[in-house]
């Protein structure tokens, strides 16, 4: 069965693009944080972790940098706090593209940031449960559709999918393709979730390769001809082996830093490879 619905995927690939797949290598890309590693929410997938890798934006040196990743931790309510320094982010913007992390952000301060603003990547949650359990945020499936809504008045929007959000659990998932479909979009990103040391799910597993799969699978076949990305973050070693090279047999048309066998498998697949340096949004 999963065998004729990944050939299914292929063919809808094929039908709809040209036989091409783009490589990421994000280095151009400079990944700033507008906290530190200041974040109010201790989310259960990252508990702060991952602001720890950024650039403080006060110390940010991205000479070199024909991008910017803008991220930084959230208030209380989920918001990033994105008119944090928003002085320093016009001085950097000259030149430049930016990609935001805005999480569920207010009407105003989305317009106090929209003219620094090339594309946002907006994590698309659709089950009620999940935000209460993982950012503990009192907040809905609703205010995720409001917000989406309202980014796509004023912005280039691509929403990311987190395969397994819920500490490797499929939960609302599915539920996130049926809303988009209704919503509309013009390119998905899908990540996986990655057990991460010092947080509340340090302990879980990544989701089965074969869920992560069948996500993946329907991606494709609701959404046949938008373009969509296997994004960065998402588990190493023999795992990403496997799944870099089942994206690729799904369908997907952008995968970023991939593993050596999946570039490989493009080939055999006369896929024509084409390097990029920035984020995969852009
Ligand atoms: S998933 Fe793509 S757009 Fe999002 S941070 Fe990673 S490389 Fe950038």
């Amino acid at each position: 069965m999963r065998q004729t619905r990944l050939a299914e995927a292929w063919q809808t690939r094929m039908a709809h693009f040209p036989p091409e797949i783009e490589f990421y290598f994000p280095e151009k890309t400079a990944v700033i944080s507008l906290t530190g590693t200041h974040c109010e929410l201790d989310c259960a997938h990252c508990g702060g972790h991952y602001l720890r890798g950024m650039m403080p934006i006060w110390q940010a040196n991205i000479a070199g940098a024909t991008s910017c990743l803008i991220s930084g931790g959230c208030d209380s309510s989920g918001r990033v706090l994105v008119l944090e320094q928003l002085e320093k982010v016009k001085s950097l913007h000259a030149g430049r593209h930016f990609n935001w992390h805005v999480g569920l952000i207010a009407e105003e301060d989305l317009r106090a940031i929209t003219p620094y603003t090339d594309v946002v990547s907006f994590d698309f949650v659709a089950d009620d449960e999940t935000i209460r359990e993982v950012y503990g945020l009192d907040r809905t499936v609703e205010d995720y559709i409001n917000t989406y809504l309202l980014l796509r008045r004023a912005t280039r929007v691509i929403p990311h999918i987190t395969i397994g959000l819920r500490g490797g659990e499929i939960g609302g998932e599915y539920h996130a393709l049926t809303l988009l479909q209704e919503l509309g979009l013009e390119e998905l990103v899908v990540i996986v979730f990655i057990p991460t040391p010092g947080t509340r799910y340090s302990h879980r597993q990544p989701p089965l390769i074969e869920a992560v799969t069948d996500l993946m699978i329907e991606a494709r076949l609701s959404f046949p001809d938008k373009p969509i990305y296997l994004g960065c973050m998402r588990p190493h070693g023999a795992y990403r082996v496997e799944l870099d090279c089942l994206a690729i047999r799904c369908g997907l048309n952008k995968i970023v830093s991939p593993c050596r066998e999946a570039i490989q498998l493009a080939e055999e697949l006369g896929l024509r490879t084409v390097r990029r340096e920035e984020c995969c949004v852009f």
